[in-house]
């Protein structure tokens, strides 16, 4: 049977990777475990996430599923934050029988999840013309990501990561992490680049460990179970009630689509948009950064590095008119959000001066508006200012926010491949 489930949490508390790390161990004595547990990031614009909009999926075999449900269901209404008005929980049960059926249906709605908005009416409807086993709590938003939760465990092909969890004693929930970040900074050398984002070394902050007030403690992520473990192994902190390695579409990009031109871009969706610099990047009041992007059949889109992409918004500040760029981001409110940009071709950088003297060498003096230039000492005239090529302080090649600015779902460029031509960080 697989269980997907969802939206259990608030941002006073619990997350919804704490009940599904929980749920595995417990259901350990209901069956046993299929394949990994899910960890499924969903479409990042949707507003009504508490943090990172993610669900769970969990598939046990077992001769009681009737058993499994019941349990599972008490503990959603025993574990969930059912007070808070943006909490509601959803879980839904696939039995083995229906694997089959659903499977192709449950596919296209995690795909969909992930990179469209869909309404709860959609997932009910869905959920009952499958025939599916579901519990939607309060206006049951939750089913959402449960189901997608469910497709992505059914339909196993997608490029994946692992995040190794490690959730704390009930006892310190809310109070301050106890990590040591040396320690984090060790694991982050042995083990880079088979993980990732433990660490933020440019902007020196650790950050895979959350400020929040929820049970996690941290979270490693790598390109398999052997790094991610490897890595936690080394970290130095206080003593964690559980842990639990999810498999998951986080660093993957799964969120986003090529789009052909502005045209068809939507807000609340994510893109990856070719077009040529309009405009250089203006530098907003609260430190954004934002250029315009003009497609090839000449729609434009502001782009914007927000404050918090740090020294990302350096390369953005160094872009040029006429320079050809590729982004990857989500469009809010008319503005593209940028996660990477892939420069392909850089506009020559060109600068007036005034002429120098063919006899002495030195630059000459303007002679007055409209009247050329002339060179005081010799007596030289010249009408034009010269022109001159300036050095660009950008390559061409990929550049991405620091991992403090990352997303779930953004995959780092050090998870590119050199098929994918990319230029990314060496240690
Ligand atoms: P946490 O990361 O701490 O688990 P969260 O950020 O995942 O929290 P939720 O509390 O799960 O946030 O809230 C997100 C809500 O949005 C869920 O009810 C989920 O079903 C719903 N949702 C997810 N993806 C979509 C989508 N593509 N369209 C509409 N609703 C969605």
């Amino acid at each position: 049977m697989v269980i997907g489930i969802d939206d259990t949490d608030s941002r006073e508390g619990m997350c919804t990777t704490y009940l599904g790390a929980l749920l595995a161990d417990e259901i350990s004595a209901f069956g046993e475990h299929v394949g990994d547990p899910l960890l499924i990031r969903l479409n990042p614009t949707i507003p009504y996430k508490t943090r990172g909009n993610a669900s769970v999926a969990i598939c046990v075999r077992c001769r009681n599923p009737g058993k499994v449900i019941d349990h599972v269901v008490s503990r959603i209404e025993s574990l969930s934050i059912m007070e808070c008005e943006n909490t509601n929980p959803g879980v839904v049960f696939v039995l083995e029988s229906d694997f089959e059926v659903v499977k192709k249906e449950l596919r296209s709605f995690f795909r969909r999840a992930v990179r469209d908005v869909i309404g709860i009416d959609e997932a009910k409807d869905l959920a009952d013309k499958l025939s599916l086993k579901f519990r939607a709590f309060k206006n049951g938003r939750g089913l959402i990501g449960a189901l997608a939760a469910c497709g992505a465990m059914l339909n196993p092909g997608w490029d994946h990561t692992y995040e190794y969890l490690a959730y704390r004693k009930k006892e310190v929930w809310g109070s301050r992490r106890s990590v040591d970040s040396g320690s984090l900074y060790e694991a982050d050398d042995c083990t880079y680049p088979e993980t990732w984002d433990s660490v933020d070394r440019e902007n020196n902050v650790v950050v895979c460990v959350p400020r929040s007030p929820d049970p996690v403690l941290y979270g490693i992520r790598g390109n398999s179970k052997h790094a991610v473990k490897k890595a936690a192994q080394m970290v130095r902190s206080e003593d964690i009630e559980r842990s639990c390695i999810y498999k998951t579409n986080q660093g993957t990009d799964m969120h986003l689509v090529r789009a052909a031109g502005v045209d068809g871009v939507e807000a609340m969706h994510s893109y990856i948009l070719e077009g040529t610099v309009e405009n250089a990047a203006d530098t907003i009041q609260g430190g954004h950064s934002i250029f315009v992007l003009k497609d090839d059949s000449g729609q434009s889109i502001d782009c914007a590095a927000f404050e918090p992409t740090k020294n990302f918004r350096d390369v953005v500040r160094e872009l040029l008119p006429g320079d050809r760029v590729v982004v990857y981001g989500s469009v809010m409110d008319n503005t593209l959000n940028i996660e990477k940009m892939k420069v392909l071709s850089l506009a020559e950088k060109l600068e007036k001066r005034n002429p120098g003297c063919p006899s002495c060498g030195k630059r000459m003096k303007s002679a007055g508006a409209d009247q050329g230039y002339r060179c005081k000492k010799c007596g030289t005239s010249a009408n034009e200012a010269e022109t001159v090529r300036r050095e660009r302080n950008i390559e061409a090649g990929f550049y991405e926010v620091p991992p403090c600015a990352r997303r779930h779902l953004a995959k780092p460029l050090v998870r590119f491949t050199d098929s994918e031509n990319t230029l990314f960080p060496a240690r």
